[in-house]
């Protein structure tokens, strides 16, 4: 069978123009503000918030980064956060996670204003998404479901399986494919004999962070698969490279289509991010 590679790249682009246009025509009524929270050095989040702000400033959104350093007491990141909830140029605010050690990730996503919570983590958007009203959907699972219905895949009626049970991932994505009315399967590190369920799936959506674990072997044929995953290559020949949580030359020629890694939901996710922050730029002004 030939495996559909979905190019998320590419429908990330074409997403990111179509909001610069938005953006563009907002102009005069307000500027799309977000404003991004980087703890420390982290090398891996210093990526993904250049990543986003870059992306940001393509289409025409300002950002605002605030790199407070390792060490900053919890009160004070409490604080900045009050001051950028206030902030009427800031619409969106992001907080890179993971936080240091000292410092609770619980407390400071709460302390967002529910209509700034771009990235969609806080208490009261997590319950309108579970209760099928959502505002700000978190952006990995809302790329996900871009990435579905730019392929076409069928999803009412469908078994849909998704491996990791996340709060930013698994269990929002398991949400809104139920929302669309597939049959959803949630599988985690205490699913016994998890290929016997994801050999059942239609959709199999791979968010758990273990480089090449879902094999040809593991898929259904014909199986639409979104790989989450963002890994490097433990060992042999790409040690190094970044690979996703399936092993994509296995389960090339099995599967209806899939995605990259790279090039998959990582660019996706950026383009929600980005969605979600001129929403609530547009929200926030007056008609
Ligand atoms: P996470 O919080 O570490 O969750 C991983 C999930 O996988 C957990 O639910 C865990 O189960 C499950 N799991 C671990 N080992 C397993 C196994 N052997 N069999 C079945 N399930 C297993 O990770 P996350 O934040 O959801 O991220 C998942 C992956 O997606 C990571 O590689 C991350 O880098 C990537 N990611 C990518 C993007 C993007 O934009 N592309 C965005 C976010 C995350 P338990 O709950 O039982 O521990």
């Amino acid at each position: 069978m030939e495996t559909r590679i979905i190019d998320g790249a590419a429908l990330a682009k074409a997403q990111r123009a179509q909001l610069a246009e938005k953006v563009r025509a907002l102009a005069g009524r307000v500027q799309p503000g977000l404003a991004v929270v980087l703890v420390g050095q982290d090398p891996a989040s210093q990526v993904y918030v250049r990543n986003k702000t870059r992306a940001c400033e393509e289409a025409g959104i300002a950002s605002f980064e605030h790199r407070p350093p390792e060490n900053i007491a919890q009160q004070e990141l409490l604080e900045l956060i009050g001051s950028l909830n206030r902030d009427p140029k800031v619409h969106g605010i992001l907080v890179q996670l993971p936080l240091p050690r000292h410092i609770s990730s619980e407390a400071i996503l709460h302390a967002i204003a529910p209509h700034k919570d771009v990235d969609g983590f806080h208490p009261e958007n997590l319950g309108l998404l579970t209760s099928g009203h959502p505002r700000f959907v978190p952006c990995t699972p809302a790329g996900i479901m871009r990435l579905l219905d730019h392929a076409g895949v069928p999803l009412e009626g469908k078994h849909a399986v998704v491996v990791g049970r996340s709060n930013i991932v698994g269990k929002p994505a398991a949400l809104l494919l139920l929302e669309r009315h597939a049959t959803v399967s949630i599988c985690h590190s205490r699913t016994p004999d998890l290929g016997a369920i994801t050999r059942q799936a239609d959709i199999l959506v791979a968010a758990v962070g273990r480089a090449r674990m879902i094999t040809g072997a593991m898929v259904k044929p014909g199986a639409a698969v979104i790989d989450v995953g963002i890994n490097r290559v433990p060992s042999g020949p790409d040690a190094g490279k970044l690979c996703g949580d399936v092993d994509f030359k296995d389960v090339l020629g099995k599967a209806g289509c899939m995605t990259p890694v790279p090039g998959g939901v990582g660019p996706m996710t950026i383009a929600m991010l980005l969605e979600n922050t001129v929403r609530a730029a547009e929200s926030s002004a007056p008609a």
